[in-house]
């Protein structure tokens, strides 16, 4: 790959953030590293997963799939390679260790946390067992793998009202996150009784309603879309409320709309639209996460040359978390 080829991807980038602004001679330093992971990657036979919130240097160059939580499940699920690269957070490198016990996942992310999946253990998940025995457990895919295992089923925000609808328990406990949890209950209007636990994700809960208000008034035709990890007050405000691809594929359909749009989840979803619709009038201020932007092509390149961050998983944890995330695939292909 050549510099310039990189510089005319990643220009229109434009999200009030330097660490997302791409001149020519930072794609000119960029390059080779980028062409020495290609090389390292072709190798090795490895695939590489990248979320959409990494940075776009990552997106756009050496990832083979970028996508949400759930697509990159499905991606980690249907590849043959042997070697898993994911360029995301660490609960999502679990998974595709979870679903791929036989294959190489490297986590390449030094600071692979989540506020969401650092929220609660396995432990806490088999105390509130005890103290809530009639009830289905629901873990949102934004946990770890000791949490999975001690779960009925997982979701994730594309499938997670679909999902407990179609339960058969109507109680539930869903966890770890308390936001779109109240959201979900909003969307079922008390089809179910659902508990709650009390984790949230620290940067969409920083959407704020004064900000989509203020925005609303300058931009009377404004289109608002929001992830469900955001406040119910912010998704109640929203015109449409989705996953991070459903919102991508939404704007795939409306991209000719003359109106402008804010994009209410982590400001590498406006980076993913600005490049790949350049035409789209986006408005709003950036929120990064600083887990996801962790990832570098320095941290791939050194996971690829000496892979440290191995994912291990307990087999007797990793069976059961699988049971948990199988449950989620049976739930959908029954879901009508
Ligand atoms: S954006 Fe929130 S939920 Fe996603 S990885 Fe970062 S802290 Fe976790």
């Amino acid at each position: 790959m050549e510099a310039d080829e990189l510089y005319d991807k990643l220009k229109s980038i434009n999200v009030d953030n330097p660490l997302c602004t791409y001149t020519r001679e930072r794609c000119e330093r960029l390059i080779p590293l980028v062409n020495e992971i290609l090389a390292l990657k072709e190798e090795k036979e490895a695939l590489i997963l990248a979320h959409s919130y990494v940075h776009p240097d990552i997106l756009y160059t050496v990832a083979d799939h970028v996508g949400d939580s759930y697509g990159l499940a499905l991606e980690a699920k249907e590849t043959s390679k042997q070697m898993i690269v994911f360029p995301a957070v660490r609960f999502m490198a679990e998974t595709a260790k979870i679903l791929n016990p036989e294959k190489v996942v490297i986590d390449p992310n030094p600071n692979g946390g989540c506020s969401l999946a650092g929220s609660i253990t396995g432990e806490e998940v088999r105390r509130l067992k005890e103290q809530f025995p009639d009830h289905t457990f629901v873990c949102y895919i934004n946990t770890t793998a000791e949490v999975k295992a001690e779960c009925d089923v997982c979701v994730t925000s594309s499938n997670v009202t679909k999902i407990i609808k179609n339960l058969p328990n109507d109680k539930i406990y869903f966890l770890p996150d308390k936001l779109m949890g109240q959201n979900v209950k909003n969307a079922l209007g008390g089809a179910k009784e659902i508990e709650v636990y009390n984790g949230s994700c620290y940067v969409h809960e920083e959407f704020s309603c004064s900000e989509v208000d203020a925005l609303r008034k300058t931009y009377p035709n404004l289109s608002v879309l929001a992830h469900p990890e955001c406040t119910e007050s912010v998704v109640q405000k929203a015109d449409v409320v989705g996953s991070t691809s459903q919102i991508v594929n939404y704007i795939k359909d409306h991209e000719s709309d003359e109106n402008p749009f804010l994009i209410l989840t982590e400001c590498g979803i406006a980076s993913r639209l600005q490049v790949e619709h350049p035409n789209l009038q986006l408005v709003g201020s950036c929120m990064m996460c600083k887990y996801m932007k962790s990832n570098s092509l320095e941290g791939i390149l050194s996971a690829l040359k000496n892979p440290r961050q191995v994912i291990e998983i307990d087999p007797a944890v990793q069976e059961r978390a699988l049971a948990c995330v199988n449950a989620m695939f049976m739930s959908l292909s029954q879901c009508v």
